[in-house]
């Protein structure tokens, strides 16, 4: 009979749900993502009665986004969404459905998928979207979330001190010069003239001389959190994942080079994310599984 076990994908623009069954994504819905967290959970629970239908519910696995604590409660989150830092969001799901729900990271969550994908090893899977996330993987299919589950952050690790304002309240992150939204902003800095409505306005321009400097200088800028990082954790490979990668072909040549130059990674180590957006569901129901140690029926 069914899985009953169900994965929800938070985003900053989008909600998307689906029933896990075999590893495989069964009835994914999508909705945009409510402004304000309480709303987010009154959408959460309808869904989750409207799927499970009159089946029985084994559990739920949620992929967040936004720093996420080790008891399921959202404890950062960008600005973009209201009232999100604060919510008890596994607590909040239990309380109504009395089973077991794992709340992670989306980019950790993704991480963990990522790695039963590809054939696991130390992965790095780093996502480049409105944010920039980090899952480290470990051998064993453990991922590091720290000591209260807020470790891991790799997108909120210093770039550049003292420089670009991060929508976590620090200066000079990673996440301020690679995320999706802090590449149109730099697009505005080389060319102010122009509208840059959004990131496909960034890769259509690619042509002009200071906007193909400016994906040339993303790719060299990843290639040196790249190796920041290997130098901390020094992973077998290193993923990259997110909404940026559609320009990845703008960049990748100034990541290889800047890999090449140092000497530390192969560029054969750095690989394009294989599973897109259902990396995210499918890491929330792994990580389910890791946590409560069965399979949905
Ligand atoms: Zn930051």
């Amino acid at each position: 009979m069914n899985a009953r076990l169900l994965a929800f994908d938070i985003g900053g623009t989008k909600i998307r749900a689906a029933r896990v069954e075999n590893d495989a994504l069964v009835d994914v819905a999508t909705e945009p993502t409510p402004r304000r967290g309480s709303a987010i959970v009154a959408r959460l629970i309808a869904v989750t009665r409207q799927m499970a239908g009159t089946s029985t519910l084994d559990g739920i696995g949620v992929s967040a986004t936004g720093q996420v604590d080790a008891t399921g409660t959202i404890v950062g989150s960008t600005r973009t969404l209201v009232e999100w830092a604060g919510t008890p969001l596994a607590r909040e799901l239990e309380t109504v459905f009395a089973v077991p729900v794992v709340v992670v990271n989306d980019a950790k969550a993704a991480a963990v998928a990522l790695w039963h994908q590809t054939g696991g090893g130390r992965v790095l899977v780093v996502t480049l979207g409105t944010g920039v996330g980090g899952g480290l993987v470990y051998e064993d299919g453990r991922f590091e979330s720290g000591r209260s589950g807020r470790g891991g952050e790799f997108g909120h690790t210093l770039f550049r001190y003292g420089g670009a304002r991060c929508p976590c309240g620090r200066r000079g992150c990673v996440e301020a010069y690679l995320a999706g939204t802090a590449i149109v902003r730099r697009a505005r800095r080389a060319l102010p003239g122009r509208r840059w409505p959004d990131l496909a306005a960034v890769v259509a321009e690619a042509a002009e001389p200071r906007i193909r400097r400016l994906w040339e200088a993303v790719g060299q800028e990843l290639a040196a959190a790249l190796i920041a990082w290997d130098l901390l954790f020094e992973c077998d490979r290193y993923i990259i994942a997110g909404g940026v990668t559609r320009a990845a072909s703008l960049f990748w040549p100034a990541l290889e080079d800047g890999l090449r130059r140092d000497g530390r990674i192969a560029p054969t180590q750095v690989t394009l994310d294989p599973l897109g957006d259902d990396a995210f569901l499918l890491g929330a129901a792994r990580v389910w599984e890791q946590r409560f140690g069965k399979r949905p029926s």
